[in-house]
C-alpha cells in the first residue's frame, strides 16, 4: 500500500506530445499524492528505461510510431512483468482496451474521457491491483514447491517401502538355506551320533561352520547395503599404492582360481600419480568382481585383471572366458538380489554386483558391462583419480 510520502513513479508511453502534457497537467493538479513522470515518445525508450529505472506503473498509448497496438503490451509485460499497465485509447478503440485488460493490462482511459479524478483512481487501482496480484502468484508458487517437495517425499518413502518389503523376504529366503543345513546336519549328528563315522561327523561339522560362514557374510553385505541406501557410504580417503594393493588381491584371489584350475593374470599399464583412495569401497568392488569372475569360470580357463592408469582416472577391468550373462539381463544386475537366468546351480546371492556399484558411486566413477554367453564378461570400473588437497 502506499503511504502519502511516497512518490508514484509512472513511465508515460505516449507519441502525442498534446495528450502528454494533458496528462502532466493532471497529475500537477492532483496534490494528495506525489507523482514523478518520465515521458517517451518511444516504444523503445520505454524498454529502456523500465530496465534501468523503477516505475511504479506504466502508462501506454496502444497507437507508438514504432509499435502497432496490443505488440507493445506485450513485450512490456514480458521484460517488465510486475508493473502495472495502464492502456491509454481513443474513443473509438473501446474493443482493442477491453483485449489489452484481457492480455494483462492492469485497466484502460480512453483519452478524451481523463481527469485528474479519473486518472489518480485509474492509477492507484492498478498499482493495488498488481500487488495483490504478484503477491497471490508468489502465494501460489510457494504451495506449488510445497507440493511438489511433499510429492516427491512420498514419492521416495514409498520407494524405500517397496525396497524394504522386496529386501526383507529375499533376506529370508537366503538366510532359510543355510538354517536348513545347520538343522539337518545337527539333527544328524545329535540322533545318529552312534552309527555316524568319524569322517561323516567332520563333514556334518563343518557343513555347519560353513553354512553359519555364509550367514554371517550374507549379514555383513546386508548391512553394508542398508548404509550404502542410507547415504551413509562416505569416502574415507588416504594415499595408497595402487599397483600394490592389488596386486595384493589377486595374491588372496589365488587359491580360490587354483581351485577352480584357474588361470587368474595381473597387468598394469601407465603411471599412476600419487592420489587418494578408500581402500574398503576399492576393495569391495574389486573383490566382488574377482570373485565373480572366479565364480562364473569354466575349469581351465583364464582371468585376467588389468589396471591402467591414466591422468585423470584409474580403469580397472577384469575380463573372464566363462558363461557370460545374457543381454537382457544385464543392466538389472546392479540392482539388489538380482541373478541372471543362466547362473544353474551356481550359487550366490546377487548383492556383489549391487554393492559394487554404491562403492563405485560412492567413489565417483562408473562401472560397466560388457559380456557375451558362452563366450565370457569383462566389467569395467572407471574411477576418477582423486588428489590429496
Ligand atoms: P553374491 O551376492 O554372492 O555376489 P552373485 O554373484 O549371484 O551373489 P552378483 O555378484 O551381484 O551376485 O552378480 C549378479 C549376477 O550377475 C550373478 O548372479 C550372475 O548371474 C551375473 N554375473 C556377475 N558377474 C558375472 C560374470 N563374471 N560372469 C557371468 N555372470 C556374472
Ligand atoms: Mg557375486
Amino acid at each position: 500500500m502506499m503511504a502519502a510520502s511516497y512518490s508514484v513513479k509512472i513511465l508515460l508511453i505516449e507519441d502525442n506530445l498534446a495528450s502528454a502534457r494533458l496528462l502532466q497537467e493532471y497529475l500537477k493538479q492532483a496534490n494528495s499524492q506525489n507523482y514523478s513522470l518520465v515521458h517517451v515518445q518511444r516504444l523503445r525508450e520505454g524498454l529502456h528505461e523500465i530496465t534501468h529505472g523503477n516505475y511504479d506503473v506504466i502508462l501506454l498509448d496502444l497507437t507508438l510510431p514504432d509499435s502497432a497496438g496490443l505488440s507493445s503490451l506485450s513485450l512490456l509485460i514480458s521484460h517488465a512483468p510486475s508493473i502495472p499497465i495502464v492502456v491509454l485509447t481513443n474513443t473509438n478503440d473501446q474493443e482493442l482496451a477491453i483485449e489489452a485488460v484481457r492480455q494483462g493490462a492492469q485497466d484502460y482511459l480512453v483519452k478524451r474521457q481523463v481527469n485528474v479524478d479519473v486518472l489518480v483512481r485509474a492509477l492507484h487501482y492498478a498499482i493495488e491491483r498488481k500487488q495483490v496480484l504478484e503477491s497471490l502468484r508468489s502465494i501460489n508458487k510457494t504451495l506449488e514447491n510445497r507440493v511438489e517437495e511433499r510429492t516427491a517425499e512420498l514419492v521416495k518413502a514409498q520407494e524405500i517401502n517397496d525396497f524394504k518389503s522386496e529386501f526383507v523376504s529375499m533376506l529370508s529366503h537366503d538366510i532359510r538355506n543355510p538354517l536348513n543345513t545347520i538343522l539337518l546336519a545337527a539333527g544328524l549328528l545329535q540322533n545318529s551320533e552312534e552309527k555316524l563315522t568319524k569322517e561323516k561327523k567332520t563333514t556334518h561339522f563343518q557343513m555347519i561352520r560353513s553354512a553359519i560362514k555364509n550367514m554371517a557374510q550374507l549379514l555383513d553385505e546386508v548391512s553394508f547395503i542398508g548404509k550404502a541406501e542410507a547415504g551413509k557410504l562416505q569416502c574415507q580417503l588416504a594415499p595408497l599404492d595402487l599397483v600394490a594393493f592389488c596386486r595384493q588381491l589377486v595374491d588372496e584371489a589365488q587359491l580360490n582360481a587354483l581351485e577352480k584350475r584357474l588361470n587368474l593374470v595381473f597387468a598394469s599399464s601407465g603411471e599412476s600419480d600419487v592420489a587418494v583412495w578408500d581402500e574398503n569401497l576399492l576393495r569391495h568392488i574389486l573383490g566382488n568382481l574377482l570373485s565373480n569372475a572366479i565364480k562364473y569360470s569354466l575349469p581351465g580357463g583364464t582371468v585376467r585383471f588389468e589396471l591402467i592408469c591414466q591422468e585423470k582416472t584409474a580403469i580397472f577391468q577384469i575380463q573372464d572366458s566363462g558363461i557370460g550373462i545374457p543381454k537382457k539381463d544385464q543392466k538389472r544386475l546392479f540392482q539388489t538380489f538380482q541373478r541372471a537366468e543362466n547362473v544353474g546351480n551356481i550359487p550366490g546371492t546377487g548383492l556383489g554386483l549391487a554393492i559394487a556399484k554404491k562403492c563405485v558411486e560412492a567413489h565417483g566413477g562408473e562401472i560397466l558391462v560388457d559380456s557375451e554367453v558362452g563366450v565370457g564378461t569383462t566389467l569395467t570400473v572407471i574411477l576418477p583419480l582423486l588428489k590429496v588437497s
